[in-house]
């Protein structure tokens, strides 16, 4: 019997050794109760790994008493928990804390406390025939002695003995709430010992393995041919690019319903669920309740609910999820479709672990002897480079499915619609006709505005005076609703002042202009057309999301003004035209993946148009129409971007030719953190030489009171990653210690996206 434990707790430390005590026989993987630090509190962790050799500290506690039976963790999962913390350079407790929904890790000053907070599942009534009417003889008497005297005893007795197969007698249980059945009736027939009554966790109905599956054309066909063949030639990850319509969903469908029909499980990987509520309806079609959603809309109680009914499942499962369902213990995991592979979403910047869900999915394949399957239209240049270089499968569909073709894209000049007198607010004449033509034929128009708010900012005519944070070193944006300026850093919120602050001369007007601003001048130019928008501001909920989307969708309203969420993953059959009403602002991003990024949007928003029969149109507003990028989306030419951007990347040395570790420190006082600073880059350098840049001012310098500088170190694609994290996580704990440093914050992102 091994006599130790190391012990992972959700703390920012490593493990820790406990003794275990005689009679309490541990699993790895296991969730158990300890009592920790100076003030002996308890706590939960996880079982890392048990062993014999004692810690040299002289006293050692032991482990009090085991939280589930089933361990949470998978040794796969185990394994992945251990790559993230080396990878993105953090501790494994900073993952146990991210990746266990909050109520399965309670803990409290006391014993008293900790049980309190410890997750109790909802029991549910049973109901049963008693054991002795089973009996066919005995059954029938019962029935006929009933059946005149007491007609509704009759009545919910058949009931209970039908539940389960018509034909026959049933014995077995039957949840109460599926009874018709009322509550007086049953303890009737409890006391009079005809049936029986007992309480249990619910159990969730599982589907049968009968799916049904589209039939594909054949260029579907081909690519799923393809990825088969790669997949059982022993690749674990594989890229589908296939442009917008063209059937990638079909393909997961086909992969999806092979594993879950030889008892496997499935991980389909979403940017973010409430925009890809469309999506789970489409798969709940198809394998009914065998589709599980995990998402931040749950709460913590079905989360949890979930993870432990998955850490009990015998396999044929099917998650949608989004990042954090990486975490979820699915033991049997033998697929992982990430949709919209090259998704920013998929990485979690704050907190620890900063990391990507989709790179985690690739490491999972190799851990699970599995395979993970990374879907786009417009993959990211990282995954589309490693597809290239043949480290990936690849199979390719480009063109959109059956009727539908791609839009017709109009690239129009802001500048010289200005110019000519044919601008109006925020429209170019050509976008305001196209709208006016598709309400005229009872199509719809969505048009994409990646600000929200009002507009950017306020600004006084006379002295040039902004509003700005005084949290954060931004600009406060203007939202009209209510006249109030808000940061979007901080959350900080002030009114508009009526006169400028500074001159005092003249009021402040708004300048720019965001979703809010264009909801209001679309319905002033079209007033019979009826306007919503969807952004973070008008989506106060789930449920005001989701009537925004059925509103749009059952064709309530025509014209759907929006942020980034109206790009992803809708599919809207009326929609014919979309517009893009400032494709500067995408590309003027001081980010090396800026073009990327803004050709990704754009595409992705000029895929909700035409989905159907005879192709659609898309406006792209812009001052710079010569610009490579806008020509790429108006060609649809992804390869031509990619090649533009690699030789850039290249040339510059950016992903995927370097690979990326941006260190952020944070300090009140901006003396110490420019000394602080100073010296980490001193010593890094003496590392890594020129491969160290910084210290630079990151684009907003002060967040809630804190100065901030950044440093980023760039490491050769072929050098060893490992090594350098090594020597990078060696000069940060010394950087730690040192008196002078030590109250300034460093936060590591490995591959900041
Ligand atoms: P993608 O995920 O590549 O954007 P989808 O899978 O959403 O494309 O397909 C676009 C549209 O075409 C959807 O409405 C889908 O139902 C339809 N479609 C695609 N392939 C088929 C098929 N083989 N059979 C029936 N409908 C299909
Ligand atoms: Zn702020
Ligand atoms: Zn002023």
């Amino acid at each position: 019997m091994p006599q130790y434990a190391d012990i992972v707790l959700p703390l920012a430390q490593p493990a820790y050794t406990f003794a275990v005590p005689e009679g309490l026989t541990l699993r790895e993987g296991q969730a158990v109760a300890v009592r920790f630090g100076p003030r002996n509190k308890f706590c939960t962790g996880i079982v890392w790994r048990l062993h014999e050799r004692r810690p040299d500290f002289p006293r050692i506690k032991s482990v009090q008493r085991i939280l589930y039976d089933e361990p949470l963790l998978s040794a796969p999962q185990r394994r992945l928990w251990e790559w993230i913390a080396s990878y993105y350079m953090c501790s494994v407790g900073e993952v146990m804390r991210c990746a266990l929904p909050s109520l399965m890790k309670p803990s409290g000053d006391t014993e008293e406390e900790f049980s309190e907070e410890e997750f109790r599942p909802r029991m549910e009534s049973y109901v049963s025939l008693a054991p002795e009417l089973g009996n066919e003889e005995a059954f029938h008497e019962v029935c006929e002695r009933l059946e005149r005297r007491a007609p509704r005893q009759y009545e919910a007795l058949l009931e209970i003995a039908s539940a389960g197969d018509e034909t026959r007698i049933s014995t077995g249980e039957v949840a109460r709430r599926l009874l018709q059945a009322d509550s007086t009736v049953l303890h009737t027939l409890e006391r009079k010992g005809l049936i029986r009554r007992t309480e249990h966790e619910r159990t969730v109905e599982r589907g049968g393995s009968t799916f049904r599956l589209p039939q594909l054309s054949p260029h579907q066909q081909q690519a799923l041919d393809t990825l088969r063949a790669q997949f059982a030639a022993g690749r674990s990850t594989a890229l589908l690019q296939g442009i917008t319509g063209s059937g990638k969903t079909e393909i997961y469908i086909h992969l999806i319903a092979e594993v879950l029909a030889r008892g496997g499980d499935v991980l389909l990987l979403v940017p973010e669920i409430a925009l890809t509520a469309q999506l789970i309806e489409r798969m709940e079609r198809i394998f009914g309740s065998r589709v599980t959603a995990y998402h931040s809309k749950l709460t913590n109680r079905r989360r949890t609910e979930t993870y432990l009914r998955l850490s009990r499942s015998q396999g044929g499962e099917f998650v949608v999820g989004v990042r954090s369902s990486i975490f979820l213990p699915l033991k049997h995991l033998q697929l992982i479709v990430v949709d919209e592979e090259h998704d920013a979403s998929y990485k979690q910047a704050d907190p620890a672990p900063r990391y990507n869900a989709r790179d985690c999915a690739v490491v999972m394949a190799r851990l699970t002897g599995g395979r993970t399957l990374l879907g786009s239209a417009t993959p990211s240049l990282e995954s589309w480079s490693n597809a290239a270089s043949g480290k990936y499968g690849k199979a390719v569909l480009n063109e959109r499915y059956g009727e539908a073709r791609l839009p017709v894209v109009y690239i129009s000049d802001t500048l010289r619609a200005a110019r000519r007198g044919e601008r109006h607010a925020h429209f170019n004449k050509l976008l305001l006709d196209k709208i006016g033509e598709t309400l005229q034929r009872g199509e719809q128009v969505m048009l994409f505005q990646n600000r929200r708010g009002f507009s950017p900012y306020v600004e006084c005519t006379e002295c040039g005076w902004t509003a700005r944070c005084p949290n954060c070193n931004v600009t406060l944006t203007y939202h009209k609703s209510g006249r109030k300026l808000v940061c979007h850093y901080c959350g900080h919120t002030e009114e508009v002042p009526a006169k400028c602050p500074s001159c005092r001369v003249t009021d402040v007007v708004p300048v720019g202009f965001g979703t809010e601003k264009i909801e209001e001048e679309i319905a002033r130019i079209f007033p019979e057309a009826r306007v919503a928008r969807l952004d973070r501001d008008s989506v106060t909920s789930e449920r005001a999301f989701n009537a925004i989307i059925d509103d749009f969708a059952a064709r309530r309203t025509d014209i759907l003004v929006g942020t980034q969420m109206i790009t992803k993953g809708f599919d809207f059959a009326g929609v014919s035209l979309v517009g893009i009403l400032n494709a500067d602002n995408l590309l003027n991003n001081p980010d090396f993946r800026a073009a990327e990024r803004a050709f990704q949007l754009m595409m992705q928003v000029s895929g909700r148009a035409g989905r159907r029969g005879d192709g659609g149109e898309v406006v792209i507003q812009t001052g710079d129409p010569t610009n490579p990028v806008i020509r790429q989306v108006a060609t649809g030419d992804y390869e031509a971007m990619v090649r533009t951007q690699l030789a850039e990347r290249q040339q510059f040395f950016y992903p995927p030719y370097a690979r990326l570790t941006s260190l952020t420190l944070r300090h009140r006082d901006p003396e110490t953190l420019r000394s602080g600073v100073m010296e980490l880059a001193q010593r890094l350098r003496a590392r890594f030489g020129r491969r160290v840049l910084g210290p630079m001012a990151p684009p907003v310098d002060r967040i809630r009171g804190e100065y901030l500088v950044g440093l980023l170190l760039k490491i050769e694609s072929g050098a060893s990653s490992a090594r350098a994290r090594e020597l990078l996580g060696a000069e940060l704990k010394s950087f730690s210690e040192n008196p002078a440093c030590r109250a300034i914050t460093v936060v590591v992102d490995v591959d900041p996206q």
